[in-house]
């Protein structure tokens, strides 16, 4: 058996580990120089979109041998809308970190891997499937799983995010439902640190959402933000995200070739979130 993996992200590499387990060796394809070179985010594992595992770390841990550290548990979830505000608690899950951040979880990933992964090695299924037996699809793209299968798709969202600096209680969360800069969609602060988090604004491509002025969106809802928690939060990096496609597939399998993560598809739509158990 020669297996291929293409894209050394959560799914791939989670997927490597699982075949290591097994004693296979696969060869792993990373277009990026480095595992998690992207922008800093802050990401959630809420139990709620693990159902039936309430604790997706354990579960991960016991069944498949993949040991996460994640940054922190979160004990309370804030919600806001125009003019209320409330709060959910308990044991709700858990905060990580993604791309150049040291504790990211791509990185703790890595980390465990004993194979080796071929940076800066940009693939097409169509160059390498011939010369391996079985191809995993894990670029974390749907357009690439598109090629093989229908796909779909909920709605497109479209993301601007930034990274924030204040004061946090790192166990607890906050989110913002509120039209007139989240239509359809929502806000949210995920604590990395006690002076850092991720803030985000995300909502679907819609077509009535198409014509919005997104700038304004964005200053309408870091206001609103800064106003709620009561601070003036200072914006040290910033990134947006266009066309993210929120769906899913038929199928995880055709033939010798698999699609996991992205690939395989969202299965959750709040928080466009929920993906790590795929
Ligand atoms: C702003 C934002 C916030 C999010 N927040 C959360 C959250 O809070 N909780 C949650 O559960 N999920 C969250 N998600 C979703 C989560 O990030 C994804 O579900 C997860 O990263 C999917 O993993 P993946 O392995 O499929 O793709 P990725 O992690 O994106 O990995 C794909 C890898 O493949 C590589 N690659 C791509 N094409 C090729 C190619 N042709 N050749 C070689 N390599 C290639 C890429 O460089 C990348 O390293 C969020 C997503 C975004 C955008």
């Amino acid at each position: 058996m020669k297996i291929a993996i293409i894209g050394a992200g959560l799914s791939g590499l989670s997927c490597a580990l699982t075949l290591e387990k097994y004693g296979y060796q696969a060869d792993i394809f990373e277009r990026r120089a480095m595992v998690g070179d992207r922008f800093v985010i802050a990401e959630a594992m809420f139990a709620m979109f693990h159902t039936p595992y309430d604790d997706a770390v354990k579960y991960l841990s016991e069944t498949h041998d993949i040991h996460l550290k994640p940054t922190t548990n979160i004990q309370k979830v804030h919600i806001y809308s125009e003019n209320e505000h409330s709060f959910i608690d308990g044991h709700l899950g858990f905060t990580n970190m993604r791309g150049k951040h040291p504790e990211a979880y791509e990185k703790q990933l890595a980390h465990q891997l004993k194979g080796e992964i071929h940076f800066n090695k940009n693939v097409s299924y169509k160059d390498i499937s011939t010369e391996y037996t079985h191809v995993v699809l894990a670029t974390g793209d749907v357009l690439d799983t598109k090629k093989f299968q229908p796909y779909d798709v909920a709605f497109k969202a479209s993301f601007k995010g930034a990274v924030i600096e204040g004061d946090f209680n790192q166990t607890e969360v906050y989110t913002f439902f509120n039209h007139h800069f989240a239509p359809k969609g929502m806000a949210y602060v995920l604590p990395h640190s006690d002076r850092e988090a991720s803030f985000v604004l995300v909502y679907p491509q819609y077509p009535e959402n198409e014509t919005l002025d997104k700038e304004e969106l964005w200053k309408k809802c870091l206001a609103e933000c800064c106003r709620r928690l009561d601070q003036d939060f200072k914006v040290t990096s910033e990134y947006s995200i266009k066309d993210y496609r929120i769906g899913k597939i038929q199928t995880p399998r055709i033939g010798n070739t698999f699609f996991v993560g992205n690939c395989w598809g969202l299965s959750h739509l709040y928080l466009v979130l929920g993906n790590l158990n795929r």
